[in-house]
């Protein structure tokens, strides 16, 4: 897990990873090749039972997508993270993450040994021995990722409209526990079938 102060990684396609943002860092993710589905939760570091809420920030912020000025907010109500910069444009945070077992209802039983992101969460959280299993699975953003919703209210997994260097960059408000699934999903678009590497930053305030 990177807990060094200043963090710079690309993560390879298909790969998890975890790491600690310190209230007041900016946090960036780049997407280096273009339409990349990075599925990411987010924690309080010092008490993982806080984490991220999809349906707080929604309802907070009266929108379904996520962009810059979007506050993310925790099951508790309190302002994680704010995005500040956004040259996507546009974040999903409906669509949840893939899984064995999602793969097996969505596509076919054959999908089922694929990788999934629900697997890679929990390969990290096994890795680095944080006693979390299924049940610390929160919400999760997709960050890159275009979910859009159709006029009926349906969801569709579309073509993204990300590109080679795109990002979205967040300032932290509390100390904020990481973990990403740079999404090895290749039976949909979100990842325009060829999952690629990303690059995760931080930095301290100027
Ligand atoms: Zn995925």
């Amino acid at each position: 897990m990177s807990t060094a102060n200043v963090i710079d990684e690309v993560v390879p396609a298909g790969e998890p990873w975890m790491g600690v943002v310190r209230r007041g860092q900016s946090f960036r993710i780049v997407d280096l090749e273009g339409n990349q589905a990075v599925d990411t939760l987010f924690y309080n570091a010092a008490d993982t039972a806080e984490a991220y809420s999809a349906q707080n920030t929604i309802q907070a912020q009266q929108r379904i997508y996520l962009t810059t000025g979007t506050v993310l907010l925790s099951n508790r109500g309190n302002a994680m993270l704010r995005i500040e910069d956004d040259t996507c444009g546009r974040h999903d945070t409906l669509g949840g993450a893939c899984s064995a077992e999602s793969n097996t209802v969505r596509y076919a039983l054959e999908k089922r040994s694929m990788h999934s992101c629900r697997d890679s969460f929990l390969l990290a959280l096994a890795t680095h021995d944080l006693r979390m299993t299924k049940r610390d699975l929160p919400s999760n953003i997709n960050f890159f990722m275009n979910v859009p919703v159709t006029p009926e209210g349906q969801l569709r997994f579309a073509d993204g409209i990300s590109a080679a260097g795109r990002h979205v960059q967040m300032t932290a408000l509390m100390d904020t526990l990481v973990l990403i699934s740079n999404c090895p999903q290749l039976n949909n678009p979100c990842n325009a079938y060829n999952p690629t590497p990303i690059r995760v930053m931080t930095w301290d305030p100027a």
